[in-house]
């Protein structure tokens, strides 16, 4: 075994023990102000963008505003794009690459920081529509790890698309307009729940429950159907014609996801905080593709921000992580930028990629002491939490990152005087989860996890730090930079 070589601090410089504590009073003069816009922004964000495709639309639209190109339309063309030209690639209108040519010749790589835009939710069933009783339903497929109970009694909104027979398409997004109507699922009134009172919290409230009550008024007399005996279904049949110009079949070649209604808030006396739907994981996107957008200049090396689908349900399918986009996207990079295709100029562009996997973590919470990973538990407002690891027990399923590259991504950060602090996701035993890291690091890419904290995670309405989810803007700026 070699001898370390000698430690080159001083004896007599100052101890400093590692301190986890609130970074309000890290901000620089002015800083805090530039927080509370940022944070405006993004309420404003997750208020309008509920779905990966609301996502997609809305930061594709800005990238578009910026003169970003299509990069499958340029590897084509005969021009290749310059040092500091933005572009952009997109996958089924869910999964999304906003870039940044650097200077840097592409084998050197790219840094990049990849979050994701889908969210626990519940999904309509392709025969979501019937009538029980005298409601009438919509039958669900929870999307994520959601717990069920969570979801009932509350009003919740309908957004989506349906392509109709004749191949159109027509957006459907109805709870959040100021005059629209909501949606809502029922659950049993306390005086009859002494049967779901004596289940466990999963089997009180199962799955099939989650159906979406959406109607009730039977259809006039004069529009009366002999075949369709339910008359309030075959009033909302009715209303669908006109209002979508769909007919019950078109429900085959539809995505419509249940969410809930209503903006995001300001949370606490002190606005510290926002509460809203779909922080895990458009706090990071939104963070990573807007450092992307706001960058001044030319990179040295190329920068990108990744927001992907299907994290939530293992990333699989074409729009999920565990795809070609990736590597496809690097491929039609390295087209767009120079004259002679290299296959390997591509594969050492993933090799020498650095990347921020830009995914949630947890927060120490008051009521739940006992998931605690004591000294290694993040806290709120602490700032960007860095997770050397996540899987469970034992690390498993984890892309753990290295020792080496946990000191690079300290130092960007510490040049940067962005507040970040160390985490892991809670007690080894205890639970886990997973992130896209592992599918990155498949590439070759060097990749660490590193998000913002959250409190009550997968909840219909999720709790963030407004100093953390500032400083995800900061760090993925500083690590898109200076990596
Ligand atoms: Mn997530
Ligand atoms: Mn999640």
């Amino acid at each position: 075994m070699a001898t370390s070589p000698k430690a080159k601090a001083p004896k007599n410089s100052p101890i400093r023990p590692w301190k986890r504590e609130p970074g309000w009073d890290k901000l620089a003069p002015g800083e805090e102000k530039r927080l509370e816009e940022y944070c405006a922004d993004y309420i404003d964000f997750i208020s309008d963008t509920k779905t990966e495709r609301r996502v997609h639309d809305h930061l594709l639209a800005l990238a578009k505003k910026q003169g970003f190109q299509d990069l499958d339309q340029v590897a084509r063309g005969k021009t290749l794009l310059k040092p500091g030209d933005g572009v952009y690639r997109s996958m089924d209108g869910k999964t999304l690459l906003l870039a940044r040519v650097g200077k840097a010749p592409l084998e050197e790589g790219l840094n990049l920081v990849g979050g994701h835009a889908d969210c626990p939710r519940l999904d309509l069933k392709p025969c979501p529509l019937y009538q029980d009783e005298e409601l009438v339903l919509l039958d669900t497929h929870y999307y994520g790890g959601i717990k069920h109970y969570q979801w009932l009694a509350m009003p919740l909104a309908i957004y989506g698309v349906i392509i109709r027979r004749d191949g159109t398409k027509v957006e459907v997004a109805i709870g959040d307009g100021p005059k629209d109507p909501v949606f809502c699922i029922t659950d049993i009134l306390p005086h009859l729940d002494v049967d779901q009172s004596k289940q466990t919290m999963r089997e009180g409230v199962r799955g099939e429950k989650l159906n979406v009550v959406c109607g009730s008024r039977p259809v006039s007399k004069e529009k009366e159907d002999k075949e369709i005996p339910q008359k309030a279904k075959l009033n909302i049949l009715h209303l669908l014609r006109e209002t979508y110009g769909i007919e019950e079949e078109d429900f085959a070649s539809a995505e419509l996801e249940v969410v809930p209604a209503g903006r995001a808030r300001e949370l606490g006396f002190d606005r510290s905080m926002v509460l809203g739907y779909g922080q895990d994981d458009r706090v990071c996107s939104y963070a990573a593709a807007r450092a992307v957008l706001d960058f001044q200049g030319i990179p040295q090396r190329t920068m990108g921000a990744l927001v992907v689908d299907k994290e939530e349900i293992g990333s699989y399918g074409r729009t999920g992580m565990d795809s070609t986009f990736l590597p496809n996207s690097v491929a039609e990079l390295v087209a767009a930028t120079q004259k002679n295709y290299s296959d390997l100029v591509v594969r050492r562009a993933l090799e020498h990629t650095r990347m921020l996997s830009a995914d949630v973590g947890t927060l120490a919470d008051p009521d739940y002491k006992g998931a605690n990973s004591d000294g290694n538990m993040g806290r709120l407002n602490c700032g960007l939490q860095i997770n050397k690891y996540d899987g469970h027990g034992g690390k498993g399923g984890a892309s753990d990152a290295s020792a080496e590259f946990m000191a690079h991504v300290r130092k960007v950060f510490n040049d940067g005087k962005v507040v970040w602090q160390l985490c892991e996701l809670g007690r080894p035993d205890v639970g886990g989860g997973g992130t896209i890291a592992l599918y990155m690091a498949r590439l070759g890419i060097e990749v660490v996890d590193c998000g913002v904290g959250l409190l009550c995670m997968h909840a219909p309405w999720e709790i963030a730090g407004k100093l953390d989810i500032y400083m995800a803007y900061k760090g993925y700026a500083a690590f898109l930079a200076n990596a």
